[in-house]
């Protein structure tokens, strides 16, 4: 974990609310894992850093985040310009794991969820892995660009409204997947997680499901206990321990995010 001082490459608005922004930060480039995180320091006057996942790494250094605009930290942080410095402290916490002798991947994305993910979809091509990512949306002006994720993969769309891709939630598609995958990973809302435990209950071969918790942090360094959640090995605290955590071993109904 280092704390740097990260120039701004740049600063795009995705989506409206949702931005790209690109830092010059080679040390944390070079030591992070999919799944993994920093805190930004947005404004000196805020003293809670803000949770950002690493969304992709470029060889050069460069590391990307993907955010959506929530309340006054994203708002400033996505007012960033080129040329101006970040301080980030990262990379933090326990990411995905890809087993060996897994060969295809199913990566499920709610919404912001495909912020962790893609970066995790970039490592499992290097590992040469089969990826199909489901990736949901309201509607289709929130939908992650399909341009921006490796070729490599394939993408199944949904969106709630119909808008673009099949109607309804990365949930209600997952079923025709479960079987293809050897391992899954999902990001996004706490609904998302209690819809696919449910399910996962009818699966005939229960896969491992791997699943980012974006609770509210503290400290976001396992100093101040504030995202401690009661597992089924005990509390845990998300900071530290996870964010990633087995589907399995989390208290769904006791987490609050
Ligand atoms: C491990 C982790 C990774 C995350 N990765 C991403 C990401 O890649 N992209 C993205 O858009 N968002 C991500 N989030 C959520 C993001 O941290 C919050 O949206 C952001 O902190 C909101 O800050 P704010 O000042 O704009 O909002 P405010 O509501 O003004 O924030 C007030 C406080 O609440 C905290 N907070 C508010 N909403 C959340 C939330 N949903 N999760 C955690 N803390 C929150 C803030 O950090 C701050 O301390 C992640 C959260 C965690 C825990």
């Amino acid at each position: 974990m280092k704390q740097v001082s990260a120039t701004v490459i740049s600063n795009i608005e995705l989506m409206p609310g949702y931005h790209l922004i690109c830092v010059d930060a080679p040390d944390i480039a070079a030591t992070s894992q999919p799944g993994q995180f920093v805190t930004v320091r947005c404004r000196e006057e805020f003293t809670l850093r803000r949770p950002l996942s690493i969304h992709q790494i470029a060889k050069s250094g460069q590391v990307y985040f993907f955010f959506k605009v929530i309340g006054k930290g994203t708002a400033w942080l996505s007012l960033c310009r080129k040329g101006e410095k970040l301080n980030i402290l990262g990379p933090l916490g326990n990411g995905f794991s890809i087993r060996p002798t897994s060969k295809k991947l199913l990566l499920v994305a709610g919404g912001i969820g495909i912020a962790p993910l893609t970066f995790l979809a970039q490592q499992a091509l290097t590992q040469e892995k089969s990826v199909a990512l489901l990736l949901g949306a309201h509607a289709k002006d929130e939908l992650y660009p399909q341009k921006l994720l490796p070729s490599e993969i394939e993408t199944i769309i949904t969106t709630e409204d119909g808008s673009y891709g099949e109607k309804g939630r990365v949930t209600d598609i997952l079923s025709r997947y479960v079987n293809w995958a050897d391992q899954i990973y999902a990001c996004g809302p706490l609904a998302m997680y209690k819809t696919i435990a449910g399910e996962r209950q009818q699966w005939r071969n229960k896969k491992p499901v791997q699943v980012s918790l974006e609770v509210r942090l503290g400290c976001g360094i396992g100093a101040c206990f504030g995202c401690s959640i009661r597992t089924k090995y005990g509390m845990k605290q998300v900071c530290r321990n996870g964010p990633v955590f087995n589907l399995d071993e989390v208290i769904l109904e006791e987490v609050k995010i």
